[in-house]
């Protein structure tokens, strides 16, 4: 009945899905799983889009609580020159890859750097999707970004809650300049990416109904949600990971309320889950292989795990 309304109105009272989080009744979770797979297939069909993830930089100005680039964190800094980046994307065209994903620490004057990289991708492969994942950057860059020829962005909102936001952050980080960032990007016209953490240290389950009300105002065209996994030598090393069956009522219930979005099984997920299968059995429709070359790619290591899958 409950995922029959949720199905036929996109849209469930609070209590509703909270019930949805937190219960125990496996009949009920089976039901929102498989009808999320249903609705996607639906929305989307059968096929599992894939994007080819290019780690380009693990050099970062922030201080994230949970990240294994945090600036704080001894590890090897590194940047792909852009022979090397482009490399990358000719490996991805190779697999027949429709999509370069270039993601890398938030660092401004790095990100300048890829303006003409990005547009010597789009001359090459025109017709290419281009998405970026470089954090929250000045107005005026993701202008050029886009200009140069980067169609889509993903910038998670981690966490919708205020508070809790700044127990996940340092103090120079703030909610407000994330969310303000995500309009401005959908302003220039980018396809936008938002999303959460799962299980992150100090989350509530109503968290995690104002990150489904958020991403229900917001209406984004992807949504990109992992369990938090803990990261050896950072603030949260020894908090516990988050929950694998959690993230995919989430995954399962996002799917339900905008059914045509394009909704990632991501890693970090497959880390605890076991695989990609879990995620795009619960609506998620999207999947990102690795092609950061091997000589740097143990160096973007945000959570442990994260390249054993
Ligand atoms: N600098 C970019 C890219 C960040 S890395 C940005 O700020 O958007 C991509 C995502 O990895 C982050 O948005 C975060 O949600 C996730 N991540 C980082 N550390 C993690 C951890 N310990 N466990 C799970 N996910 C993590």
């Amino acid at each position: 009945m409950t995922i029959e309304k949720l199905i036929s109105r996109r849209d469930l009272p609070d209590d509703d899905l909270l019930h949805l989080l937190e219960t125990g009744d496996d009949v009920l979770v089976r039901q929102l799983l498989e009808g999320a797979f249903r609705v996607k297939v639906a929305h989307k069909g059968k096929e599992v889009l894939r994007r080819g993830l290019i780690e380009w930089s693990n050099v970062c100005r922030n201080d994230c609580m949970y990240c294994g680039i945090r600036r704080s964190r001894k590890v090897q800094r590194y940047s792909l020159t852009p022979e090397q980046i482009l490399d990358c994307c000719r490996r991805v065209a190779d697999a027949g890859i429709g999509t370069f994903v270039l993601q890398g620490g938030e660092n401004p004057a790095g990100a300048l750097e890829l303006v003409p990289v990005v547009k010597a991708i789009r001359e090459r492969w025109p017709r290419h999707a281009i998405t970026l994942s470089l954090g929250e950057l000045p107005f005026e860059t993701y202008r050029l970004l886009r200009e140069a020829g980067a169609n889509r962005y993903l910038l998670r909102h981690e966490t919708a809650n205020p508070l809790h936001y700044s127990r996940l952050h340092p103090a120079s980080m703030l909610l407000e300049s994330r969310l303000a960032c995500l309009q401005e990007l959908r302003r220039l016209g980018f396809e936008v990416g938002m999303g959460m953490m799962v299980g992150s240290p100090f989350q509530t389950p109503s968290h995690l109904l104002e990150d489904i009300r958020l991403i229900q105002r917001f209406g984004p065209e992807m949504i990109g949600i992992g369990p938090f996994i803990p990261q050896a030598d950072t603030p949260f090393a020894s908090f516990p990971a988050g929950s694998a069956d959690t993230t995919l009522r989430l995954i399962a219930i996002l799917r339900l309320m905008l059914p045509d979005a394009n909704i990632p099984s991501t890693t970090a997920l497959a880390v605890l889950a076991g695989g990609k299968d879990a995620g795009l059995e619960a609506g998620a429709n999207v999947v990102m292989p690795v092609f950061t070359p091997d000589t740097v790619k143990n160096q973007y290591d945000l959570y442990i795990g994260k390249h054993n899958v």
